[in-house]
């Protein structure tokens, strides 16, 4: 996933070599995932996906529910999140690394291969199709996510009982890091890297951060970001620098934190309304 990723084990009546394993599985399952939803990898069903044209493919049950999870942030966020932005992604070549600022004619040409309302998700024929010609979707909102959800959860079926799961921005902690403390995440300085602005104390929860001063390109003394306006075709460039969610499953703080970010400030807080047990925290510029 092109990032770090961390895992810490706190049960101290579990032995080392125990700790140890469960530690490498929760790794192999991250693996495992990184494999699964790549768009980078040619033989992942997410290459075949994007390969399909407007013919209908037959999922299973893991990348379907994954798919409907990404639909449903889609819809509720009105289409600030949006999995079907690969198109732009390309275009200002995020995905090749090969960064340029596009004429206006190829962002509105691109604009109409955008939309999950152009993806038909069959519950029971468990299968996805696109309605137009040239879609593609990219999980980079979600991937991360759901990898720190499934990792926890692959420790927890290991008899672990408190961890921590961290890939990059995205960290979902499960019960403390000890009896006395809860687990402490760090939220960086939007704009000094490496200094910390603020100490969350979490518990059975996840936390992730989205914003424009981690990953971007600077073209004619300007910056653009790698989260991109689904509606624009624009990368995002509003009242907010970065956007800290905290909420009980890490799938759900991934995709609201880069959809608040999409939103701004004040359409993200009225987003935020229809998730009332999610707490946020958004650093404006
Ligand atoms: P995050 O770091 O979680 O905010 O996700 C950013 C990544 O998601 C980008 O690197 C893209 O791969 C992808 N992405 C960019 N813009 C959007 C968007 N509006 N909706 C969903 N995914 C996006
Ligand atoms: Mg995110």
């Amino acid at each position: 996933m092109g990032t770090y990723i961390t895992v810490k084990i706190a049960d101290s009546d579990k032995p080392l070599p125990a700790r140890k394993a469960a530690a490498q599985k929760a790794f192999a399952e991250i693996e495992r995932i990184e494999d699964l939803l790549s768009s980078f990898k040619e033989d992942s069903v997410i290459s075949k996906i994007n390969n399909s044209g407007t013919e209908e493919i037959f999922l299973d049950e893991e990348v379907f529910n994954i798919l409907s999870r990404a639909k449903y942030f889609s819809e509720a966020s009105s289409g600030a999140f949006d999995m079907t932005v690969m198109p732009l992604l390309e275009l200002w070549g995020f995905h090749s690394k090969k960064y340029r600022v596009p004429a206006a004619e190829e962002i509105e040409a691109a604009l109409k291969k955008v939309g999950s309302d152009k993806i038909v998700l069959d519950s029971r024929r468990r299968s996805i199709r696109f309605l137009a010609p040239g879609m593609k979707i990219d999980l980079g909102g979600i991937a991360k996510g759901y990898a720190s959800d499934r990792a926890i959860g692959v420790l927890r079926n290991c008899g672990i009982h408190n961890a921590l799961a961290a890939c990059a921005g995205d960290i979902r902690v499960m019960g403390r890091k000890s009896a006395k403390e809860k687990w402490s995440i760090g939220i960086q300085d939007s704009r000094k890297r490496g200094m910390i602005t603020d100490q969350l104390k979490l518990e059975d929860s996840s936390v992730s951060t989205s914003g424009s001063y981690e990953r971007f390109f600077e073209a004619g003394g300007k910056r653009y970001s790698h989260i991109i306006d689904p509606r624009t075709g624009w990368p995002v460039d509003n009242d907010l620098l970065s956007v800290t969610i905290i909420a009980q499953d890490s799938v759900t703080s991934d995709t609201l934190a880069t959809a608040v970010f999409v939103l701004g400030r004040a359409k993200g807080l009225e987003l935020l309304e229809k998730f009332p047990s999610v707490q946020a925290r958004v650093v404006s510029k």
